[in-house]
């Protein structure tokens, strides 16, 4: 791909800086063009829109709570609020950061109307009502709703800089045509910038699309009642320090017909007074390769290990105690956070660390007492996950 106007007017010099784009647009431009596409997007997720409830016309209210605040998230709040991970574009980590229980897990999502649909199990103790299986509906439509602001900001800053490379390249073409007596037509700037645009856009549309087929599948699944979308509920017998809405990808291999299969899990981990609520969905299509997986984790203690599993590798749409996120010593903290960056493993994966301390001590114990000499193994390597960070730390 030759760059004619670059040919013609020279790298470094007047028109074009050293990395052979526009005089202006130097780093701070860019700097420029991607907080200010970072600020309208986080205006746009606090932002009323349409309600997100498919082919509904009305208008959203402004805070839908994801996960219920009086019914879960007041159970893991200090004076209010909870802390939750958030990635840092700039230092590419994530920080911890306080937020109030009456903003935690809201965005402007549904109508009054719609918002309704999740008011029987949002009661305290209201987790017996069916409303329930609509929990995990949220999660899709709150992810929708971002992807599809992200794929709106993402356009505009595309078209945005398209036409400005466009137009500064065209002048130069028309001073050089009045110049030299020629009649160069340009017809379009294609750059590494215009191709990463080009490829964002592909992502998004893909994870849109992919969302999509979830939405109306768990639309037509409740409005028909029909089974297409299958929900387990699980109660954790110990009131979790964490709630978490949010979803990960499963892989499961079978040699013998040596096929992969791919599929999602959508989790809403619930804490109510004295237990959890563990809130799982998934299409029908999968219900063998996920009744294979939870078969690993079926007793207590292994659930533990998955859902902390889950935390690490499944979603980071989680909130948490402030008491123990501040009590964990910097080591832990540190690993959970960089843990969390890792894209490649399924919550499959078992953590050769704890996160829930105190509940897998009492597992311990109660197996001991139990005399499950036959688990010696088992609680063993339980065990060591309670000491993993004390091998860094030795204030401890
Ligand atoms: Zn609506």
């Amino acid at each position: 791909m030759i760059n004619l106007t670059k040919e013609i007017f020279g790298i470094g010099e007047v028109f074009f800086n050293k990395t052979g784009k526009p005089i202006f647009m130097d780093d701070n431009y860019f700097k420029g063009k991607f907080y200010d596409y970072v600020y309208h997007i986080e205006k746009d997720k606090r932002t009323k829109s349409m309600c997100i409830y498919p082919d509904c016309p009305n208008k959203s209210i402004k805070k839908s709570h994801v996960i219920p605040k009086k019914a879960s998230l007041k159970n893991i709040a200090k004076n209010g609020q909870v802390y939750f991970p958030k990635y840092i574009r700039d230092t590419a980590n994530y920080s911890f950061e306080l937020i109030s229980i009456v903003s935690a897990s809201t965005f402007p999502g549904f109508c009054h109307e719609h918002e309704k649909l999740f008011f029987g199990f949002e009661q305290p103790k209201g987790e017996e009502d069916s409303s329930i299986s609509l929990q995990n509906f949220r999660i899709i439509c709150r992810d929708y709703f971002a992807f599809r602001i992200r794929q709106k900001h993402l356009i505009k800053a595309y078209e945005h800089y398209k036409s400005e490379i466009f137009s500064y390249n065209n002048k130069l073409i028309e001073l050089h045509n009045s110049l030299t007596n020629k009649n160069i037509k340009l017809r379009s700037v294609k750059d590494e910038i215009t191709e990463d645009f080009e490829s964002q856009l592909s992502v998004v549309g893909d994870n849109i699309s992919e969302i999509e087929k979830d939405l109306h599948l768990y639309k037509d699944s409740y409005e028909n009642g029909n089974d297409n979308v299958v929900n387990y509920l699980i109660k954790f017998p110990y009131s979790l320090p964490l709630a978490l809405a949010g979803k990960s990808s499963f892989e499961i291999n079978h040699s013998d017909n040596n096929s992969n299969n791919k599929f999602i899990i959508y989790l809403s981990i619930l804490p109510q007074k004295t237990d959890t609520i563990l809130n799982f969905t998934f299409s029908k299509e999968h219900t063998d390769d996920v009744n294979m997986i939870l078969a690993n984790f079926i007793d207590d203690f292994r659930m533990l290990s998955f859902i902390e599993s889950f935390i690490i590798y499944g979603s980071d749409y989680w909130f948490v105690n402030p008491d123990l996120w501040q009590n964990f010593p910097k080591s832990k903290q540190d690993k959970i956070k960089t843990d969390l960056l890792i894209t490649t493993y399924y919550p499959t994966n078992e953590l050769e660390y704890s996160i829930f301390d105190d509940i897998r001590k009492n597992f311990i114990e109660e197996h001991k007492k139990n005399n499950r000499f036959d688990l010696n193994d088992k609680l063993n390597l339980e065990a060591q996950k309670l000491t993993y960070f004390k091998k860094y730390s030795k204030v401890e």
